[in-house]
């Protein structure tokens, strides 16, 4: 190192404290960067990359970008996954000793950006933590743009990758062997960069968060915390004093959905491109602030599972939804309200202006007629939201007080106190004003006494003010006590000491007057940062407020009826709609569907058809129903009777959800594997298509089994769809299944799909069925019907034999206690078959 000179070696040594990131090195006016560093950044952000001196042989590899434009440099880097350390010189180069001291003052992250364009307004931007102790592992999510820091404990190390799913978070650290394993679990599916870092010693987040709090966290819990904490300290290299409470849940809380069912339902995304056009975020979405929008996400994310919140929630939903002009003097109001959450993490922060302290003033001053209308709706919900709230008007005068109504952007150049806030500053002020009064006059003044006309009082950055006199006037200048400072072609420029000493009153005013506003504004800003815990606890109540008046704009807009909560674990819905479907489509072309889902009856529903026939919308429709009724939204139907689900599984077949190496059909067999396992009585199970993507044999086998398990063993409420029409003879079997089909009308050549869910299998009844509904005389329908029997009986005689073979050789295709991922020599049958078989081939090989 000591070949390199001294600069290069401070670079050097800085670096080693940043090594996973790109370190931007700011020299004067520029950041640069040297070495393997520069050769990345200028591949990445197309620079041109140069060489430097450095004291050793070869040349430096180096690149630079402008300091005041460097913003968008460092957002192009993170959004390609780069971390980005940012190097200032920390003390003034003019006083510096040697080389001017430079130190690392903040890590850029994808998950720790508080600002641009990584940071879109209606979506949080998550840092996520994994964590395990002793075998228990937790999970942990912090937006640090607005303090929201969550936590959960779970057992098994796949519930990491549900609640990743939850959160999307933006960047996922933690310890490596954990990461490697959803690395390998989401196989390049994260579009997250996963960082891993060191562990704390021990826990250390405890001092900054309350005894109490911190001793409601269980091991793993407290360590995850820690780490994340450690983490954000190191990256941010400041206090994170708007990071108030830590906000544990339970993850069964809420209704369980896997990552694929997630993405399949399209919650928050579509699954072609990822827009959230299309999504059911999309459709619902009609708030009116970004903390609405965040919070609305979440609730779609995490939808509840029991029934007290949920029926609060129906409750407001219901009165805004029957009362318009609540709905639209909440909005109004609510337009005035800027991002809370994030002018406070700003403010906590010391990045917030002055015009983001008029901002928070401004929505502040909106909080009253909220909490009228809110009072007056009638709601009881709403009602008991802002009856106790904290409106905040203290903060909202400190501002007022001292603010101007217009703030500059800057800070530092002063104009952002008001007069009459502070009396120095005013005096300061009052002095400037008369210092430049004085020199107004000064003009006409100096005019008048010297006859000169053209006389000139003018200011410049050199020499200050000046009096200009022309040429051809200077005999007229009075004796003594102009002094000459400045000669120009044709004139000359003059001071006296009264103008002086004027200036120095004005110049020395100035100088206080901003380092005084400076002052005044960091008090303020600092006294309302420490009543960051009320601004938050205010930004959630008007968040929740802007989301139930979403979800009630958009059930009043588009017909949708108030679910009831079914006890019985019974459903039942009447002209039920997809309501995403429905909204892209052509105006009432939807055609509705009724469900009838059964404990005792029938509560599983087979639905066979042709594809394009509308059976996976259908499917998809009850499960979008389920969700909506469950995070408190209306739903799009006539009339529906909705039981608390708390898992949502399902299996949708989708051209693209190739994973990896693996076939459709591995995923389609691990998912299930998962379901057997987790699903109860309570859960709702929707599996496509099922049993596609290996022999018809074969998946008409595992099809069958599959459904009698969940019928016998599991008892969920299932929606399954295939194509084997053969299925549907399993109605005589299973008591609590139901057959349907899709109904399709056939002229001629023609099909027509009439998207209408009829009962009965596609395979024997719907062309009857269609017949029938064409008109045709009725005894070719008898006729068509007793046919139809005379195949079914004997295609059953045969399917009987079938299935006495297969029971003779005992193939046992899906045992029910075995998972597919554990499945260990002995496990299952057929597998211990083989294993003895080999162990009798080698005994037999012994002996000969
Ligand atoms: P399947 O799963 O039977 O192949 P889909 O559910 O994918 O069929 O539906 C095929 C198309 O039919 C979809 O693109 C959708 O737009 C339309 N569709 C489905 N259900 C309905 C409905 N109830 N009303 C109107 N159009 C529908």
């Amino acid at each position: 190192m000591t070949k390199y000179t001294p600069m290069i070696q401070q670079y050097l040594s800085v670096k080693a404290e940043a090594k996973d990131a790109l370190l931007f090195f700011r020299l004067g006016d520029f950041y640069e960067m040297f070495f393997e560093d520069a050769i990345i950044a200028s591949r990445e952000l197309e620079l041109t990359l140069t060489g430097r001196e450095g004291g050793a042989e070869e040349r430096i590899p180096m690149c630079g970008v402008p300091y005041h434009s460097a913003d968008n440099y460092i957002s192009r880097l993170i959004d390609k996954g780069y971390k980005v350390a940012i190097c200032e010189q920390v003390e003034n180069p003019q006083e510096a000793k040697g080389i001017v001291r430079r130190e690392i003052v903040r890590i850029v992250t994808p998950g720790t950006v508080m600002e641009g364009k990584q940071l879109p307004e209606g979506t949080n931007n998550y840092v996520a933590c994994l964590a395990s102790v002793e075998g228990s592992f937790a999970f942990a999510a912090c937006d640090l743009s607005t303090g929201e820091l969550y936590v959960t404990e779970v057992e098994a190390e796949e519930s990491l990758l549900d609640e990743l799913s939850v959160y999307s978070p933006s960047e996922v650290i933690g310890e490596e062997a954990l990461l490697n394993r959803v690395r390998t679990a989401l196989q390049g599916q994260a579009k997250a960069p996963l960082y891993t870092v060191r562990e704390a010693e021990d826990p250390e987040a405890g001092s900054f968060f309350g005894e109490q709090e911190w001793g409601t966290l269980g091991q793993a819990e407290k360590k995850v915390v820690s780490v994340l904490m450690a983490y954000l300290s190191e990256t941010q290299k400041r206090a994170l004093a708007h990071i108030t409470s830590i906000r544990r849940y339970e993850t069964n809380q809420f209704m369980v959905m896997d990552p694929f069912t997630r993405r399949n339902l399209e919650l928050v995304e579509t699954v072609r491109e990822r827009s959230k056009k299309g999504s059911l975020l999309w459709l619902l979405d009609q708030t009116v602030t970004s903390m609405g929008a965040r919070m609305l996400r979440r609730w779609i994310e995490k939808p509840l599972i029991t029934r007290g919140p949920i029926e609060e929630r129906l409750e407001a939903v219901e009165c805004l939804h029957n009362q318009v002009i609540v709905r639209d003097d909440l909005r109004s109001a609510l337009k005035e309200v800027y991002d809370l959450e994030r002018l406070v993490g700003r403010i906590s922060y010391g990045n917030a202006n002055g015009r983001d302290l008029v901002a928070l003033q401004h929505s502040l001053r909106q909080v009253p007629a909220l909490r009228e209308v809110c009072v007056q709706s009638g709601s009881s919900t709403l009602h008991k939201l802002v009856e106790g709230m904290d409106d905040c008007q203290d903060i909202r005068a400190w501002i007022e007080e001292a603010i101007v109504d217009e703030p500059p952007v800057s800070v530092r150049d002063g104009g952002l106190i008001r007069d009459g806030y502070h009396e120095y500053l005013d005096q300061l002020r009052e002095a400037d004003r008369n210092g430049k009064q004085w020199i107004a006059e000064l003009e006409s003044r100096e005019r008048e006494k010297t006859g000169i006309k053209s006389l000139k009082v003018g200011y410049n950055k050199v020499f200050g003010y000046y009096i200009e006199v022309t040429r051809s006037n200077l005999h007229s200048i009075p004796e003594g006590t102009y002094e000459r400072k400045q000669t120009l072609a044709n004139a000359e420029r003059f001071i006296t000491p009264e103008l002086k000493e004027k200036e120095a009153l004005i110049l020395e005013a100035q100088e206080k007057i901003v380092v005084i506003e400076y002052d005044l504004f960091q008090q303020l800003r600092g006294r309302i940062a420490g009543q960051m815990d009320r601004l938050q606890k205010l930004a959630g109540i008007i968040a929740t407020i802007d989301v139930l008046q979403s979800l009630a704009t958009v059930g009043a807009e588009r017909r949708f009826c108030r679910p009831v909560l079914a006890e019985s674990g019974d459903m039942s819905i009447k002209a039920g709609r997809h309501p995403v479907v429905e909204a892209v489509l052509e105006e009432r072309a939807f055609v509705a569907n009724d469900t009838e889902l059964q404990m005792n009856e029938g509560r599983i529903m087979l639905i066979t058809g042709p594809n394009m026939a509308g059976k996976s919308t259908y499917m998809r429709q009850v499960a979008i129903l389920s969700i909506m009724a469950q995070i408190g939204s209306f739903v799009p139907a006539e009339s529906a009777v909705i039981p608390l689900v708390d898992r949502i599984f399902t299996r949708i077949g989708a051209a693209d959800d190739l994973i990896g190496g693996q076939s459709t059909f591995m995923v389609e067999m691990m998912d299930i594997q998962v379901m057997t396992e987790k699903a109860t009585d309570r859960s709702l199970v929707i599996i496509d298509e099922l049993g596609r993507g290996t022999s018809t044999g074969e998946g008409m086998a595992i099809a069958q089994a599959v459904i009698e398990y969940l019928h016998d063993q599991v008892g969920c409420k299932t929606l399954v769809s295939t194509h084997f029409h053969e299925l549907a003879h399993l109605d005589e079997s299973l008591p609590h299944l139901r057959n349907f089909c899709m109904a399709v009308k056939e002229s001629g050549q023609q099909v027509t799909f009439l998207r209408k869910l009829i009962p009965g299998a596609a395979s024997t009844s719907y062309g009857i069925y269609c017949a029938q509904i064409a008109g045709l005389p009725e005894s070719i329908i008898q006729r068509s019907y007793t046919l139809l029997n005379a195949f079914e009986a004997r295609a059953a005689v045969q399917h009987a034999e079938e299935e006495a073979a297969a029971a003779a050789v005992q193939l046992s295709f899906f045992p029910p206690e075995a998972s597919l991922s554990e499945a260990k020599p002995g496990a299952s049958g057929s597998k211990s078959r083989e294993l003895e078989a080999a162990r009798y081939n080698a005994a037999s090989d012994g002996k000969s």
